[in-house]
């Protein structure tokens, strides 16, 4: 199919991307990363910004503060490319790199272990995160007009002027980061350019039912067995518009799960009739608690998880609480109330 022009790139993320386009030019040695736990996006901007850089001759790593998600395994080319920071070849390849391409965050603290080999680095971010204080230094594009941090790998291939059509791995990737960021394009930040971009992945040949088999259509036991707790733990309350559920880690280990098991659980509670915020509250291995929130409606949620030291987006954020799940839980519940209070005040 042909016929589909790729759209134009804004002004200040074309300069950006051109500024990052250079240095990743003069690297032979580059680590990719991304926040803890990565998603579709991290996982899919990795893979086909690794295919890219590999085949233009890079000695390309990545390596991400957790293990890389299993259910996007398939869209990397090389599964040798994939370090853990602190094993010695990932250390090394730490040490040795010219530039770290940090992707889908542009915070030191979201990137976990990997963030103290990064001093005296040169640090490259793509992100489309709200920005937010004590942010990497280095050559940062944050562009939260942007879908997903997969819109900006693809705008990165166009300044790259990369020869079409792309190579099925990097058109997967990107395709599967841009599906799960925007919900399956059904979330606020699918924009016009959302599916303009998606539109010219499909005519350089991504097979939409093949993606969306492998990422929707097949899932583990343990995330289904997970899913049944987190339903039974479902909460309404009683005056204000705010749906949770709260996960234990003695359930998380019971059923064998893993952090990707819960990627998507919170749209159960989102979905409740009626929902404005909904909450997924998870007891972390070591005791923390970590919320992910969404908002349907006027509350800022980004602002509620920026009060607990997380960030993200104004309707989807999330947070990692140093307090246990009785002492965070009634705090955060509270904040949301008067978030809806204050909304509400005008
Ligand atoms: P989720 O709730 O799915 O983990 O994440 C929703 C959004 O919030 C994502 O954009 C994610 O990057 C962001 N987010 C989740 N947890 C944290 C956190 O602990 N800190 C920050 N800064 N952002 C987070
Ligand atoms: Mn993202």
């Amino acid at each position: 199919m042909t016929g589909v022009a790729a759209p134009l790139i804004p002004d200040g993320r074309r300069e950006a991307l051109e500024s990052i386009h250079r240095q990743l030019t003069s690297a032979e040695h580059i680590v990719l990363t991304t926040h803890v736990n990565a998603d579709g996006d991290g996982a899919g901007s990795e893979a086909a910004a690794a295919a890219w850089l590999a085949a233009r001759g890079v000695r390309v790593r990545i390596i991400n503060p957790t293990p890389f998600p299993q259910p996007y395994l398939h869209l990397i080319e090389d599964r040798a490319w994939l370090l853990d920071p602190a094993s010695t070849e990932g250390a090394a390849a730490l040490r040795d790199a010219d530039s770290v391409l940090v992707l889908d965050t542009g915070e030191p603290k979201r990137v976990g272990r990997v963030g103290n080999a990064l001093a005296g680095k040169t640090v490259l971010v793509i992100d489309h995160h709200l920005p937010s204080q004590g942010g990497f230094d280095g050559l940062v594009l944050q562009d939260p007009t942007a879908c997903a941090t997969g819109e900006l790998v693809y705008d990165l291939l166009t300044v790259a002027g990369l020869h079409r059509p792309w190579s099925a791995r990097i058109l997967e990737s990107l395709y599967t980061a841009i599906l799960t960021d925007t919900g399956g394009f059904r979330y606020s930040n699918t924009s016009p350019r959302t599916h303009l971009v998606a539109a010219d992945l499909l005519a350089q040949g991504v097979d939409p039912e093949g993606v969306y088999r492998r990422v929707y259509a097949t899932v583990s036991l343990s995330r289904i067995q997970l899913l049944r707790h987190a339903l039974d733990s479902l909460k309404v309350d009683s005056e204000l518009p705010i749906t949770w559920m709260t996960i234990d880690r003695k359930t998380m280990e019971a059923v064998g799960a893993t952090a990707d098991d819960l990627d998507g659980i919170i749209e159960h509670a989102r979905s409740v009739e009626g929902t404005e915020v909904a909450i997924l509250f998870r007891e972390t291995s070591d005791g923390s608690t970590k919320i992910s929130l969404r908002s349907s409606g006027a509350v800022n949620v980004n602002a509620v998880a920026r009060a607990f030291g997380g960030g993200g987006h104004e309707k989807a954020s999330g947070a990692l609480i140093g307090a246990r799940m009785e002492d965070a839980r009634p705090r955060v519940l509270e904040a949301v109330r008067e978030a809806f209070r204050a909304s509400s005040r005008g």
